[in-house]
């Protein structure tokens, strides 16, 4: 089993009968039901509100991948908890960075620059295209896919030039946007994909929610966990060429 937390900041919720009426139980919920259409997940969810918004030492331990929706509040996000997160992705948990969640404090600080773009409010149509049709990631998805109604992010997108681009969204208006792309940080694979603005259904799209469940697989860990160390190794364990040089390897 696949062990995910879904972290949303639940705050649109509260305020807005727009957002409360497509999302009843927050937009984390949503997407956490989503995900459990897979029988292979073990889904929870945790929130801004929460004791540590959630995400406790023991929460994250037992966390493989972590997906992250934020918007209002990324200021609120104690600087602490993003330590911890950036530390488990760093050891190989695997990070989903949702739409507005490209200025949180976590995405920001694991790209290392400003992740900043254009955006328009306008209901405008949206088209993901598929860029790499054999990636993990876009498997089950034709040659593209269509929301109906969205805000439009465009370029330029400030963020470091990915490993991969699974897809880049046309819209209505003309804009372009680099969609949904891959990083590796050390052990811990990210993916940051656009679609999910609080105003409308998004996270009830059939296609979105496929994107994510498969997100989910490919982000997952493999292999060993990293511990942040740098142990130094006794001259005995060194190769036996270099015994006659004394001193210490480091
Ligand atoms: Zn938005």
């Amino acid at each position: 089993m696949l062990r995910v937390t879904v972290w949303g900041e639940n705050v649109h919720e509260q305020k807005h009968q727009v957002v409360r009426d497509h999302y009843p139980d927050g937009m984390h919920n949503c997407i956490a039901d989503g995900l459990r259409e897979d029988k292979g997940f073990e889904v929870r969810t945790a929130t801004l509100q929460d004791d540590e918004h959630g995400l406790t030492e023991d929460v994250l331990e037992h966390t493989d991948v972590l997906t992250w929706w934020g918007h209002t509040a990324h200021a609120a996000v104690e600087d602490e908890i993003v330590d911890r997160v950036q530390a488990r992705v760093l050891q190989g948990m695997g990070l989903i960075v949702l739409h507005s969640g490209h200025y949180s404090k976590i995405f920001r600080r694991l790209m290392g620059t400003t992740c900043s773009l254009t955006w328009r409010e306008a209901g405008e149509k949206e088209r993901l295209w598929v860029c790499n049709a054999g990636h993990p990631i876009a498997q089950g998805i034709d040659r593209y896919f269509e929301i109906e109604n969205t805000e439009m992010y465009g370029e330029p997108f400030a963020v470091p030039a990915p490993d991969e681009t699974v897809f880049v969204s046309w819209f209505e208006g003309g804009e372009v946007f680099r969609s949904g792309l891959c990083y590796r940080r050390s052990n811990g694979k990210i993916f940051y994909f656009r679609p999910g603005h609080e105003t409308y259904p998004i996270y009830h799209h059939s296609t979105v929610k496929q994107v994510i469940k498969n997100a989910v697989k490919w982000v997952a860990p493999e292999g060993t966990r990293w511990i942040d160390s740098c142990p130094g190794i006794a001259l005995e364990d060194a190769p036996e060429s270099l015994e006659s040089k004394g001193g210490s390897v480091h």
